[in-house]
C-alpha cells in the first residue's frame, strides 16, 4: 500500500513535533457522546472514563502522566479520547500543571467535536493556556451556535484548526466545513486524515460500501496558502 502525504503551506506546530516523535499522546477520557459511524476507538476504551499515556494505563493522575513525559523526553501533549471537552476540568487542571513544570513552551493540544463543545467548557479553555485545538465537524450544520465559541478560542490566542478524517463521499461538506471556518478567520490550517480502520468501525465502514484503495492519503493545508 502507498501512504502519501500532501502538503500545502506549513505543518501545525502540533503536527511537526508528532514528526519528529518528541510529542506524547494522551487519552484523556473514553467518554464521549456521539456516536460518529467511523470512530476507530476500541469498544474496550470508548464510552469508558480511562486513561493512557502513549498507550500505558494511567493509574495516577496526574503524577503517571509527568513520569511517562520525563520517560519520553517529551517537549509536548497531544490530548485526544473520546472528547477530551467532556472532562474539560481534566485538561484545564493538567494544562496548567505541565505548563507550570515544563514552562510555556511546553506545547499542548487537544482535539475536540464541535458539536460537544458548550459555553462553560469553552470559558474553562480558553483561560487553561492550552496552545492548539483541533475541531471535528464533517458537515456545517455540525458548526450550528458553536463560532461565536470557537471565537471566544481564538480571541485567547489559541490556534484553532480542522481536523477530519478524509470519508469517501463527505468531500463536500468537509469543504463546505472548511469554508465556514476559514471565512470567519477561526482556523489556520486544515488536516484531513487517513481514516483509521479498526475493529471497531469496520463493520461500519463495510456497510457504507467502503473498500481498501491502494493508496492512503492524508492532506494538510494551511490556511495562509489557501490566500
Ligand atoms: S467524536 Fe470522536 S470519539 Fe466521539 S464518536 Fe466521534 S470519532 Fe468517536
Amino acid at each position: 500500500m502507498i501512504r502519501l502525504n500532501i502538503v500545502f503551506g506549513e505543518f501545525a506546530r502540533g503536527c511537526r513535533q508528532c514528526q519528529l516523535g518528541i510529542k506524547s499522546v494522551l487519552f484523556i477520557t473514553g467518554v464521549c457522546p456521539l456516536n460518529c459511524f467511523y470512530c476507530p476507538v476500541s469498544r474496550d476504551r470508548f464510552g469508558r472514563d480511562v486513561m493512557f499515556i502513549n498507550d500505558r494505563p494511567i493509574n495516577k493522575f496526574p503524577g503517571d502522566i509527568i513520569d511517562e513525559l520525563d520517560r519520553a523526553g517529551s517537549n509536548g501533549l497531544a490530548i485526544t479520547g473520546g472528547d477530551p471537552i467532556m472532562v474539560v476540568d481534566r485538561v484545564v487542571e493538567l494544562v496548567r500543571l505541565l505548563k507550570d513544570i515544563y514552562g510555556q513552551g511546553f506545547h499542548i493540544h487537544m482535539y475536540t467535536h464541535a458539536l460537544n463543545i458548550n459555553e462553560e467548557a469553552i470559558k474553562k479553555m480558553a483561560g487553561s493556556g492550552i496552545d492548539e485545538v483541533r475541531i471535528h465537524a464533517i458537515n456545517p450544520a455540525q458548526l450550528n451556535g458553536k463560532l461565536s465559541l470557537l471565537r471566544v478560542l481564538k480571541d485567547a490566542g489559541i490556534e484553532l484548526g480542522l481536523e477530519v478524517p478524509a470519508l469517501p463521499r463527505f468531500e463536500g461538506e468537509i469543504i463546505k466545513v472548511a469554508e465556514v471556518l476559514i471565512t470567519n478567520g477561526l482556523i489556520s490550517f486544515v488536516n484531513l486524515d487517513e481514516l483509521d480502520v479498526s475493529p471497531a468501525n469496520i463493520n461500519n465502514l463495510i456497510s457504507m460500501g467502503y473498500s481498501r484503495g491502494p493508496m492512503v492519503v492524508s492532506l494538510v493545508v494551511s490556511t495562509q496558502a489557501l490566500r
